[in-house]
């Protein structure tokens, strides 16, 4: 299946895609062959989804997502009980550490989605165009 011109792609479908670990064209095939690594090509639809380049933006997604929910509810808890440094240290960290990690693959499939969505990086047909 050809994918359709950059001005007809859904912007919101294929980042909801993305975030599903899903193609962002066809919305089946999986998006990634490991936990942050996309397969070259679509094994439903053959869309080639090599032309990714997340880079460094899922990381700073998630660290803005986890830091706002991390921080809001330790100041809501710091606020409301009389925690030891002990138990603010075994609730903080390891939900950091959880929320980042389930968050990294939905986060970077969201953003190739959206490359996909708009043609960055050679998804529109030309490897010159950048968006
Ligand atoms: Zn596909």
């Amino acid at each position: 299946m050809p994918s359709p011109p950059v001005q007809f792609r859904s912007k919101g479908d294929a980042i909801l895609n993305g975030v599903k670990s899903r193609c962002p064209q066809c919305g089946e095939g999986a998006l990634f062959d490991a936990w942050l690594k996309v397969t070259p090509e679509c094994g439903r639809c053959g869309e080639e989804l090599h032309h990714e380049r997340a880079q460094d933006f899922p990381p700073y997604i998630t660290i803005t997502i986890v830091g706002h929910i991390v921080v809001t509810l330790l100041m809501i808890a710091e606020a409301s009980y009389e925690w030891s440094m002990g138990t603010h240290l075994m609730i903080w960290i390891p939900l950091t550490v959880i929320l980042t990690l389930a968050l990294m693959q939905p986060v970077k499939g969201g953003v190739v989605g959206l490359q996909w969505a708009i043609g960055m990086f050679g998804f529109g047909g030309s490897e010159e165009q950048v968006g």
